[in-house]
């Protein structure tokens, strides 16, 4: 395979796709492209305009009016881009408890789902990207020459989510493993691998040896 100009991570959450995919990008000197990132920056506006989020059609009719960027970082604090709304500046409030909570919800809804899509194909589109999601492969770019789905246990997934935060206050392990429970179910009705996906099971492998399995898969099937 030559180098592919677009290269598709999904899997659940916590499965260690932005890691990968971030480390991945840079590597190939790509853009990494977060898609998760559009829908928490949905249900934030959502939630800041007081929007129920139970309720399917002004959800999806904010997706249409919310413009929604992510742009090289604007400021040297750990972040890995820029996520705008409207022009302002939510990186961290789209990571908090409440967007956490509602975002699978908001996911679900057809009209956000085919507003944010066609924004997302907009950007794969332009290629050298790292796509990372749940639908990046089997949707969004389903002709990305390398779909990746990555695959880690409950417990390896909940361990990580704790280690992350650890800067805030730390959650217990149980509260983090039923709250991403909570989301592969939600979550189930996009959490399936693309039939041509590369499956990669990365219980106790390292960031750079998942890089470099990758690398090496490339150039083996080049
Ligand atoms: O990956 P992240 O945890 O930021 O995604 C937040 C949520 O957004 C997911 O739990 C899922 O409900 C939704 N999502 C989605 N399709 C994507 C990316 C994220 O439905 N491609």
């Amino acid at each position: 395979m030559s180098q592919p100009l677009v290269i598709t991570i999904d899997g659940p959450a916590g499965a260690g796709k932005s890691t990968l995919g971030a480390l991945l990008a840079e590597r190939l000197g790509y853009l990494y492209f977060d898609t998760g990132v559009m829908y928490r920056a949905l249900t934030l506006v959502a939630l800041r305009v007081g929007l129920d989020l139970a309720q399917a059609e002004p959800v999806e009719a904010l997706a249409q009016q919310v413009e929604i960027e992510v742009v090289p970082p604007t400021q040297a604090d750990g972040r890995q881009y820029t996520v705008l709304t409207d022009g302002q500046d939510v990186t961290w409030d789209i990571r908090s408890p409440e967007v956490e909570r509602g975002v699978s919800l908001v996911a679900r809804y057809p009209g956000v789902r085919r507003e944010l899509i066609r924004q997302q194909q907009q950007i794969g589109q332009r290629g050298h990207v790292v796509m990372v999601g749940r639908d990046a492969g089997t949707v969004v770019m389903p002709d990305a020459p390398l779909k990746i789905y990555l695959e880690a246990s409950l417990d390896e997934r909940a361990r990580r989510r704790t280690q992350e935060h650890s800067g805030g206050a730390a959650q217990p392990l149980d509260l983090v493993r039923s709250a991403i429970a909570r989301r592969d179910d939600l979550d189930a009705h996009v959490l399936r691998p693309a039939a041509d996906a590369v499956l990669l099971q990365n219980d106790g492998l390292s960031p750079e040896a998942e890089v470099a399995w990758i690398m090496d898969y490339i150039t083996r099937h080049g």
